[in-house]
């Protein structure tokens, strides 16, 4: 009702506007109309009082015409000028004559005269003929010398007059001249002039009014109407706050208060609407709950009905019910459907169940069923395998129970059948999942210990039963997922999966424990030797390389094996023993394998407290450096020397670095302990140089294990260099080749920063590791040291010197400088010579030496090269 309302005002509010307009139309109207009207009736006016003035002094005219014609006959007659122009002159008292002229009967001017000046006396109606006595012509003239209008007049005048007395008894009228006067139009202009200006004032007048009407109208009707319209717009968006303030006493007032009362209702309304609104809003809040509760309700309903459903469909399960007595078996319609059967497919025998059921579930279940009819169990719940008409088997669950007469013989047994096919597939996955590796598929570590749980139970049992635990790594996997990418690393994982599982035999288990470690369960072997030759095929078949991205990759295995004939207290401590047997095998040079024993045993032991002691060794200041001197061969004079770690054991006496840095590494010890070495060695050149240095400007070499390639070194570097107030050019890092190959990028970056504090880099045992020789040139390093393996086997050798000269030639080429290690013969060092090496290092020239003899060691070598120059 308010919107039918609202809408009604919205249309007077249109109209009101058109109104408005209507009314200005109507006063611009008005006036026009007044206008036109005025002018019209002037126009008649005027034309009427012309034709009417005119014709008066046409008349005036004829009559002042007629009575001169009467008082001149005399003096025409004896055309006596003085009587004429005396009569001419009694005509000048007359307000419009112009001219008076006396003409005789030819119509020749006998007197005249003209009472205006410049007046020419027209002659045009001269010509005309009187042929009737006291006639008389008019005819308006125009003067051409000063284009005023006249009115000419023409009259006869004829006898008898008392002048003409012989011919009173015969009295015929004669013609005896004329006379021809000029009435001048000024009189008539002038009333029209006159008549004009009242017509324009009376004109003005009018639309004078008019104006005031309009302004009158405007500000009366108008302006309250147009506050109206617009208040109307206003009411019909919305707005209900105006007051209108319109006193004008009249109906327009009444419009104005009709609008205020409709206002006033509005703004009622207008609460109403909002109250009824909000009134609306929250019984829509109501009706959205019960919506809500309703779909609740709604879905409660539908999932009990699912329910119903689920339990009808239970009832779906196939039936069947056996009558012991009789042997005879109710099978219902949906037994037979689950099996993919037609009801006329089945009979009524036992048999047509027990023959569908998979041979090897059969046994079980008529187990089963004898022991329930024999009341040793509840009820009869079985999962087998049932034959399905379309030849493949399907798993079912099978429940039933027999009912039993008084004396507790059963007489019937009835039950269902589910098809539990899918379940059982989705769980066998399930359970496959769990136990085995995602990327190989392989047998995870969860079921590879369930099946050695089970191989030792059997050797437990059995004391002859033997079986072997292989745990194997692959060599140097980081770097094929570093180089080539985890796509190729995975690829290659599983490629080595597929080989295993061929290598094996039927029963034997290969598990993937994550990462690159596989492990390998032998069972029922008949000695050690059976699984060497399993192992050995094993590497055969891993040394085939595989093609990836038509690239052959190389791979090789480190192997521990351990059998189970040399005892074992846990089936795991056989996994951890080929664990212990593989990390030998690394030890020894990977791709190989090692049969686990007891001394590895005890040696892992050892190593276990070996790393316990070397957690406390630093703090026990354990550890001392030895320096080892480095000799130019040109100047056979020591250049630098070699930092070289010692530990000092309180048990156990000095022990070997390569026997304790892989510890200290694989730990991470070897950080601390690096940065330990790192100031020590700068500490102590700095003060050899104090010393020595006028003449020799030495240099250190510290080994840089590749766990302390990080960026952080940089900063460690930095930091040493600068509490030791040591030039980086005194400093050079030794680091190995292999490092730089595995993290080539890396590598690059950070030995440019290592560059840029002056240090220098030497590439340590260089040919040992993976030669990537055309790598080289893209590090920044100054010198490549000859591994001590080439130098010793160059006394027998003659390949190993050429690969010395090799090294060297290359080295040369790519303008870096060798020194060779591990110089302990003459033979060596001549070899060395001609070969051009740059530098040497052995127990030939000396030992790595405690910092103590260092001092001894210099002052010797001076006091040599003295006594040598001096010779
Ligand atoms: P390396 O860097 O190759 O060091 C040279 C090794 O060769 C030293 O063994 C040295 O005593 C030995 N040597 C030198 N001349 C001869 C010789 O003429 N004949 C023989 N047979 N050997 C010689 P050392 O001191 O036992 O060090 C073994 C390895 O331990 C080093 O090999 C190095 O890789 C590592 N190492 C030593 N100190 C440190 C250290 O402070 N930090 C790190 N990360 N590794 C170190
Ligand atoms: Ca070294
Ligand atoms: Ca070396």
């Amino acid at each position: 009702m308010p919107i039918r309302f609202i809408e009604k005002i919205m249309m007077s509010s249109r109209a009101a506007k058109s109104k408005f307009s209507l009314a200005m139309k109507f006063n611009i109207l008005t006036i026009s109309l007044i206008m036109v009207t005025s002018l019209v009736i002037a126009t008649f006016v005027i034309h009427d009082e012309m034709t009417h003035t005119f014709q008066e002094l046409v008349d005036n005219g004829m009559s002042i015409a007629a009575v001169a014609s009467q008082y001149s006959e005399y003096g025409i007659y004896t055309e006596d000028q003085e009587a004429l122009m005396e009569v001419i002159e009694s005509l000048a008292v007359e307000p419009d004559i112009a001219y008076v002229c006396i003409l005789n009967k030819e119509k020749h001017q006998i007197c005249y005269k003209t009472f205006e000046p410049s007046i020419q006396i027209p002659t045009s109606l001269h010509h005309l003929i009187f042929d009737q006595p006291q006639q008389a012509h008019y005819e308006e003239y125009i003067n051409q010398k000063d284009g005023k209008r006249y009115i000419d007049i023409l009259t006869s005048v004829v006898s008898p007059t008392e002048f003409f007395l012989e011919d009173v008894k015969q009295p015929h009228q004669k013609l005896i001249g004329y006379i021809q006067l000029g009435i001048s139009q000024k009189g008539l202009e002038e009333r029209i002039h006159q008549f004009l200006l009242s017509t324009i004032f009376f004109t003005s007048l009018f639309v004078l009014l008019g104006v005031v009407l309009t302004l009158f109208m405007t500000k009366r009707i108008t302006l309250p109407v147009k506050e109206l319209a617009s208040i109307a717009q206003d009411i019909s968006e919305g707005k209900l706050g105006h007051t209108i303030k319109i006193h004008t006493k009249d109906e327009i007032s009444d419009l104005a208060q009709a609008f205020k009362q409709m206002l006033k209702n509005l703004r009622i309304y207008r609460n109403q609407v909002e109250e009824r609104t909000g009134q609306l809003k929250a019984a829509n809040i109501k009706m959205k709950q019960e919506i809500k509760e309703r779909k609740e309700t709604e879905k409660a309903l539908r999932e009990s009905e699912d329910r119903y459903a689920l339990a009808a469909r239970g009832v779906n399960d196939g039936l069947w019910d056996w009558n012991i007595k009789t042997k005879e078996v109710y099978y219902s319609t949906r037994w037979k459907t689950l099996l993919g059967l037609n009801e006329d497919d089945v009979g009524s025998s036992m048999d047509e169940w027990l023959r569908r059921i998979h041979n090897d579930d059969r046994k079980k279940v008529e187990t089963e069923i004898t022991a329930h009819l024999d009341g040793l169990t509840s009820n009869f719940q079985n999962e087998h395998r049932m034959l399905h008409e379309n030849g493949m088997y399907r798993w079912f669950l099978c429940r039933g129970v027999a009912i039993r007469d008084k004396l507790g013989k059963p007489y019937r047994m009835a039950g269902s059948i589910t098809d539990i096919h899918d379940h059982k597939n989705a769980e066998k996955q399930l359970l496959h999942d769990a136990l085995h590796d995602s990327l190989t598929d392989l047998p995870n570590r969860a079921l590879f210990t369930d099946r050695l749980n089970h191989a030792s139970n059997l050797a437990i049992r059995h004391g002859h039963y033997l079986f072997a635990v292989l745990f194997m790594d692959i060599d140097r996997f980081k770097m094929v997922n570093d180089s080539l990418g985890h796509m190729v690393g995975d690829r290659m994982l599983i490629s080595i999966s597929r080989r295993l599982e061929e290598c094996l035999r039927p029963g034997d288990t290969v598990a993937r424990f994550g990462g690159d470690e596989f492990v390998i369960l032998l069972e029922g072997i008949q000695n050690e030797k059976e699984a060497i030759e399993i192992t050995d095929r094993i590497k055969k078949r891993l040394s085939v390389p595989e093609v990836i991205n038509h690239q052959d990759i190389y791979i090789t295995a480190s192997i521990g094996i351990a059998l189970s004939e040399k005892g074992f207290e846990k089936p795991e401590q056989l996994i951890r023993d080929a664990d212990i047997a593989m990390y030998h095998a690394k030890v020894n040079g990977k791709d190989r394998y090692e049969v686990f024993d007891a001394a590895m045993h005890t040696r892992a032991m050892a190593r276990l407290s070996l790393e316990n002691d070397l957690r406390r060794a630093l703090d026990q200041e354990e550890f001392q450096v030895y320096y080892q001197p480095i000799y130019c061969m040109k100047t056979n004079r020591i250049k630098s020397f070699e930092a070289l770690l010692r530990w000092l054991h309180p048990e156990h006496g000095l022990i070997s670095p390569e026997e304790f840095i892989p510890i200290a590494e694989e730990t991470g010890m070897i950080k601390t302990i690096g940065i330990w070495v790192l100031r020590k060695a700068c500490r102590q050149i700095r003060l050899l140089q104090d010393q020595y240095t006028a003449s020799r400007p030495y240099t250190m070499s510290v080994n840089i294990s590749s766990v302390q390639f990080e960026p952080s070194l940089v900063h460690n570097v930095k930091q040493v260099l600068q509490e030791t107030s040591l030039d980086g050019n005194s400093l050079v890092l030794e680091i190995t080749e292999s490092l730089l190959i595995e993290n080539a990028d890396q590598a690059v970056t950070l030995l440019k920063k290592l560059r840029k504090l002056g240090v220098r880099i030497h590439i340590d045992d260089f040919g040992t590791g993976y030669s990537s020789l055309s790598y080289l040139h893209k590090f920044p390093i100054n010198v490549l040291k000859i591994d001590r393996s080439f130098i010793s086997r160059m006394t027998h050798d003659i390949q190993n010197t050429e690969i010395v000269k090799t090294i060297i030639t290359l080295a040369h080429n790519l303008k870096l400088g060798t020194i060779a290690e591990g110089v302990e013969t003459d033979h060596q060092m001549r070899v060395l010579k001609e070969l051009h090496c740059d530098s040497v290092q052995g127990f030939l020239f000396s030992k790595p030496i405690k910092s103590d003899d260092l001092d001894d060691l210099l002052k010797k070598e001076e006091a040599f090269y003295k006594s040598e120059l001096s010779v």
